[in-house]
């Protein structure tokens, strides 16, 4: 491997994808080599009004992008349908992708995992880039031994299209492991309003909120009798993502296998 890291943005005009073009450009090792955008196609970034001035290509088609560009990460950034396509396809060219794109299903992800099994090619999957809130997902990990009754409440910006949120999710199947498994609430309970519950997940509930003003919030509420243990993490900015970002970019390079949840690369 050079030294030099060669890294293909999908998604650079995305709010996330910007802040992702805008690390690249502020790391020494790191170089865009090109983006895969929904258009621009043939125009260079520093063409597009809003990007930063670098000087690399656009595609809008993946497999163009791959096969004419000596890239070795891909940083998948746009949304479930089209970044399941663009990771694939990454992976079958030897490109390993660091995929902050939420909302794959188990079967995507599973089929993510066995290709990258028989490509051996590593692929990083973080539902959450930001470290506060990969340690709020170990700490209700943690919590979760002691505390059985549980509820998780996610709040994101309303244009955010998957709901619950990658994090969320991730959080669930953290708690799952470690929880001793009840049906939380009132046996005969009942919604008078559909949905006023929240979503089911293995006897305790997920709920997603969507406003504007917010970027991405958790809260996690244990309860006890006579005590209640709430842990929140709230990402303020998108840069909270970043250094996430850059960290599953270099740990990546090291890896031939599939990883879900930056947690199982920190120690
Ligand atoms: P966003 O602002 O909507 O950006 C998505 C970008 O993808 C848009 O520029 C969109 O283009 C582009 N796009 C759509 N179809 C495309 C295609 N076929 N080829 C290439 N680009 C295409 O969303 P965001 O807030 O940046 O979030 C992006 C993803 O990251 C979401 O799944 C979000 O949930 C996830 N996320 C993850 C983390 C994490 O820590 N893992 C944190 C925040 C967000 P148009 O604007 O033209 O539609």
């Amino acid at each position: 491997m050079t030294d030099r890291i060669n890294i293909i943005v999908a998604g650079p005009r995305g709010k996330m994808g910007i802040e992702a073009l805008q690390l690249i450009k502020e790391t020494e090792r790191f170089e865009l080599v090109g983006c895969i955008d929904r258009k621009n196609e043939g125009k260079l970034v520093e063409e597009v009004d809003g990007l930063p001035s670098i000087n690399a290509p656009i595609f809008t088609d993946a497999n163009k992008a791959f096969d004419q560009v000596n890239a070795d990460i891909l940083v998948e950034l746009t949304n479930p349908e089209v970044g399941f396509e663009h990771t694939k396809k990454a992976l079958l060219h030897g490109i390993r992708p660091v995929v902050g794109t939420s909302g794959f299903s188990s079967a995507q992800l599973e089929e993510l995992k066995e290709i990258s099994q028989e490509q051996k090619t590593g692929i990083v999957i973080a539902p959450n880039f930001a470290i506060g809130a990969v340690l709020m997902m170990r700490f209700s990990q943690m919590a979760a031994k002691y505390f059985d009754h549980v509820e998780i409440i996610e709040k994101h910006h309303d244009q955010k299209l998957d709901a619950p949120s990658g994090t969320a999710v991730k959080t669930a199947q953290m708690i799952q492991e470690t929880r001793n498994k009840s049906n939380q609430g009132h046996p005969e309970e009942q919604e008078t309003i559909p949905g006023a519950r929240g979503a089911e997940f293995d006897g305790f509930k997920i709920h997603s909120v969507r406003l504007p003003g917010y970027i991405a919030e958790q809260e996690v509420i244990f309860g006890q009798k006579g005590q209640t243990l709430k842990l929140t993490h709230s990402s303020t900015d998108r840069r909270s993502f970043m250094s996430g970002v850059e960290f599953a970019i270099e740990q990546v390079l090291e890896l031939d296998e599939y990883v879900y949840g930056l947690e199982n690369l920190m120690e």
